[in-house]
C-alpha cells in the first residue's frame, strides 16, 4: 500500500514534464479558434500549430476537413474572408455546372444578337473591307499595328468594331466600323469588346474616331447612347418587331431585356400589353 502511494506520488511530476508536456500542449493548441461573424452567424477559425484552418462546407460529405485557409479561395464579403468551400470541392463543383453554364450563355448571346439583329440588320450593309483598310490606312485604329486584309476570316488578323456596340442597337457599316486587331484578351478588339468608345479610347483618340467614323464627338465622347436610327425603326414599327420576337425561343426575355433598356436610355416605354404573354 504504501509502495503504491510511493509510486503515485513519483510518477505525478513526470506526467506533466517532458515530452508529455509537449504532446498536451500541442492538443490545447490545436483546440484553440476564434469566432468571426456575428453571435448566431459565426464561422469558427482553428489553429493548428498555429496556422488558420477552417472547415470545407461542402455539402456532399467527402470534405469537410480542417483544411488550412490557403487552401480556400478567397472572398471578400465572406466572414472569414474566404470561400465556404475548399478550392478542390469548388472546382469539382464547377467542373460539374460550368459546361451548362457556358453553353447556356453561348446560345443567350447567339440568340440576343439575332433577335437584335431583326431591328438593326436592315441597316447592316454589305461592308466595303477595302474602303475600311483604306480609311485606317491598314492599321489598328488603337495601337497603330499594321493588318493584312487579305489574311483568312476568322484568323483573328483584324476585326470591324461597331464603333458603337450593337448592344446599343448600333448597325455596322462600311462608314461607322472600326478597323482593330483581332479577338484575342490581349488584341485590341478583344479588349475594347462592348465598351463605349468613351470608355476605351483617350480625347484625342475620339477626336480622330469621329473624323473617320462621321460619328458625333458628342455621342461617342460621352456615356452609352441607343442609335436614334434604329430607335425609330422600332418605334415606328413596334408591333411588326414585337410579333417576330414573340415567334422566337427566348423573345420574352430578350424583350424585357431591351424594353428595359430602351426605358433606362431612352425614356420610351412600351407598354406590357403589347409583348408580355
Ligand atoms: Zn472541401
Ligand atoms: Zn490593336
Amino acid at each position: 500500500m504504501i509502495i503504491l502511494f510511493l509510486f503515485i506520488i513519483i510518477s505525478l511530476p513526470r506526467k506533466k514534464s517532458g515530452r508529455r508536456r509537449r504532446v498536451l500542449a500541442r492538443r490545447v493548441t490545436r483546440k484553440r479558434y476564434t469566432k468571426v461573424g456575428r453571435k448566431g452567424g459565426y464561422q469558427k477559425i482553428h489553429y493548428v500549430e498555429g496556422v488558420a484552418h477552417k472547415f470545407c462546407s461542402n455539402p456532399n460529405g467527402t470534405c469537410p476537413k480542417l483544411k488550412p485557409l490557403s487552401e480556400f479561395n478567397r472572398r471578400s464579403s465572406a466572414k472569414t474572408g474566404h470561400q465556404d468551400d475548399c478550392r478542390e470541392c469548388q472546382n469539382i463543383r464547377n467542373r460539374a455546372t460550368n459546361p451548362d453554364r457556358l453553353r447556356e450563355q453561348l446560345i443567350e448571346g447567339s440568340t440576343n444578337r439575332r433577335l437584335r439583329g431583326l431591328v438593326t440588320r436592315g441597316k447592316d450593309e454589305k461592308l466595303d473591307i477595302k474602303a475600311i483598310f483604306k480609311r485606317f490606312e491598314n492599321k489598328c485604329f488603337n495601337c497603330d499595328e499594321e493588318l493584312d486584309i487579305n489574311a483568312e476570316k476568322g484568323s483573328g488578323e483584324y476585326e470591324l468594331d461597331h464603333t458603337c456596340s450593337i448592344y446599343y442597337w448600333w448597325p455596322l457599316t462600311t462608314n461607322t466600323a472600326t478597323l482593330l486587331c483581332g479577338k484575342g484578351k490581349n488584341k485590341c478588339n478583344g479588349k475594347k469588346n462592348r465598351k463605349w468608345p468613351s470608355e476605351f479610347y483617350n480625347k484625342e483618340k475620339l477626336r480622330s474616331l469621329s473624323e473617320l467614323t462621321g460619328i458625333d464627338l458628342e455621342i461617342i465622347s460621352g456615356g452609352p447612347v441607343m442609335c436614334p436610327d434604329t430607335v425609330e425603326t422600332f418605334t415606328s414599327n413596334m408591333e411588326k418587331f414585337i410579333s417576330q420576337w414573340k415567334k422566337e425561343k427566348g423573345g420574352q426575355e430578350f424583350m424585357a431585356k431591351e424594353f428595359a433598356k430602351l426605358k433606362k436610355h431612352t425614356g420610351i416605354e412600351v407598354p406590357n400589353e403589347l409583348w408580355k404573354e
